[in-house]
């Protein structure tokens, strides 16, 4: 029997944050009526002509400086030509034999440790527009033509359909990091092709790929690779061979279908753009952009271990928006005991959070949550208590320092008030108390939380502890 290696290569599809589309002025807010966000460039009016996007250019420029690639100082627009109703010009510019960066990386968890995944290269093109089928009509909506894209084409270095979602994570969370995309997989801002081959395990050569189009979800990816993988593995086994072609995924059934036989380059008839000059970038420009990006997540994350003493596990969470980690950040950095303000907001406050693209609702700010989790070290309420605090002040502005003296809350820690609801309960549960001085010291943990019950969470714990421990004799 011949094991089988997968092996998968991504090209990714990014809309790039502009206010206006690639190559005119015209709006790119999502949403808006079909047909509203059009001229005569990106309807492909005869006559119009094309004029680059700086913006979109320096968005492109980040996001390939932030996968490590190389730039190249000159590039060149393409058409690439093939006849669809959403296309109206007939092709679509884009980047070909020149693209303006090449030879990138990006570091992923895999499954062994530590990989590094090539890219190709990072290009611009522009987006078509969008098809929208009626029960009886088919119509057009071409707002979404000549929007920015960068298309990121990585090397077929994935190993397994767990490498290829996890790839694209950590691509999705660099985009996000440095304001070029939204990373809206639903929405279509964020698009992936998955290429997927298999050859026999130790083999060098590439084995033929078939190329799964557009899907919308991480989940989807994974269980469309996942599938494609046993399908090709199924088909050689059976004597079969793998014809190259374009295939599409249907979630629902968790089957795929030959939607055509792939195109080669040649059937596009890529030349150069007659219409666009040259794409020079000059070392200054790039330097300016290089200097500019933030902290990517990946240098955040090993950041908020080594200094802050985070867990990798906390600090992969907390990185996971830039929103939320700048917030944490700024949390810690008052508060003084960043592990600590990592717990709480991890068990508290980010189940009250919601991202949508680059932007975050959380309900509490920095100081609100640093000012309880120091009401908390000063011992003025227990932890129990500062979770009470914490669902009064959420949603509002009222710090909670405030809450607490409405609340008439204190932390117990006078020692006879304590010593004496301990006594009452070691009296009242005689059985258990016999069990824990006879060795069961579990149940330390059943008499604490029956104190902390009788006293409705208010009793300082540690006191209750040692009280306890005195109260049984162990
Ligand atoms: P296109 O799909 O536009 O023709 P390429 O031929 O450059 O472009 O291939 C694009 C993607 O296919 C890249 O992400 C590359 O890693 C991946 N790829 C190429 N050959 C294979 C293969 N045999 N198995 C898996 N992925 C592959
Ligand atoms: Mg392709
Ligand atoms: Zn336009």
């Amino acid at each position: 029997m011949t094991a089988w290696e997968p092996v998968i290569g991504l090209e990714v599809h990014a809309q790039l944050l502009t206010r206006t589309k690639a190559f005119c002025g015209c709006s790119t807010a999502y949403g808006a009526p079909p047909n509203t966000q059009v001229c005569p460039v990106c309807l492909g009016l005869p006559g119009a002509l094309p004029v680059l996007n700086g913006e979109a250019v320096r968005m492109a420029v980040r996001t390939a400086l932030a996968l490590s690639c190389t730039i190249k100082p000159h590039s060149r627009f393409a058409r690439k030509n093939y006849f669809y109703p959403d296309l109206p010009k007939g092709y679509q510019i884009s980047q070909y034999d020149e693209p303006f960066s090449e030879r990138g990386h990006l570091v992923i968890e895999g499954e062994g440790g530590e990989r590094r995944i090539g890219i190709t290269r990072v290009h611009m093109e522009e987006d078509a527009g969008k098809n929208v089928h009626g029960a009886s009509v088919s119509v057009v909506d071409l707002n979404r033509a000549g929007v920015p894209l960068v298309e990121i084409v990585g090397e077929p270095d994935l190993r397994s359909a767990t490498e290829a979602a996890e790839y694209l994570r950590v691509l999705r969370d660099v985009l996000v990091f440095i304001g070029v995309n939204d990373g809206n997989l639903e929405e279509g801002s964020f698009r992936c092709d998955a290429n997927v081959s298999i050859r026999p395990a130790g083999a060098k050569e590439l084995g033929t790929r078939v190329e799964l189009k557009n899907i919308n979800s991480f989940r989807f990816v994974e269980r469309a690779i996942a599938h494609e993988i046993n399908r090709q593995t199924a088909l050689v086994e059976g004597g079969g061979r793998v014809v190259q072609e374009t295939r599409g995924w249907k979630e629902g059934e968790g089957t795929s279908y030959s939607l055509r036989s792939k195109e080669e380059a040649q059937d596009y008839r890529y030349f150069p753009d007659p219409d666009l000059p040259p794409l020079v970038l000059d070392a200054m420009f790039v330097e300016e952009v290089r200097a500019s990006l933030p902290e990517l997540p990946r240098d955040k994350r090993d950041r908020f271990v080594r200094e802050m003493g985070l867990t990798p596990q906390a600090a992969g969470v907390l990185t996971g928006h830039p929103r939320v980690a700048a917030f944490f950040e700024e949390a810690a950095t008052l508060h003084g005991q960043p592990a600590r303000v990592a717990n709480f907001v991890q068990s508290e406050v980010l189940r009250d959070v919601t991202t949508h693209g680059l932007a975050a609702t959380i309900p509490v700010t920095a100081r609100q949550v640093a000012g309880l989790l120091r009401l908390v070290d000063a011992g003025t309420i227990s932890g129990k208590q500062a979770k009470e605090v914490y669902a009064k002040i959420v949603g509002s502005d009222r710090m909670p320092e405030d809450v607490v003296a409405e609340l008439g809350m204190q932390q117990v820690s006078d020692a006879s008030a304590i010593e004496e609801v301990c006594r009452r309960v070691v009296e009242q549960n005689p059985k258990q108390a016999e069990q824990l001085r006879a060795g069961k010291t579990a149940l330390l943990g059943f008499f604490v939380g029956q104190v902390m019950k009788e006293t409705k969470g208010s009793a300082n714990p540690q006191l209750v502890n040692d009280v306890l421990r005195r109260l049984l004799g162990i």
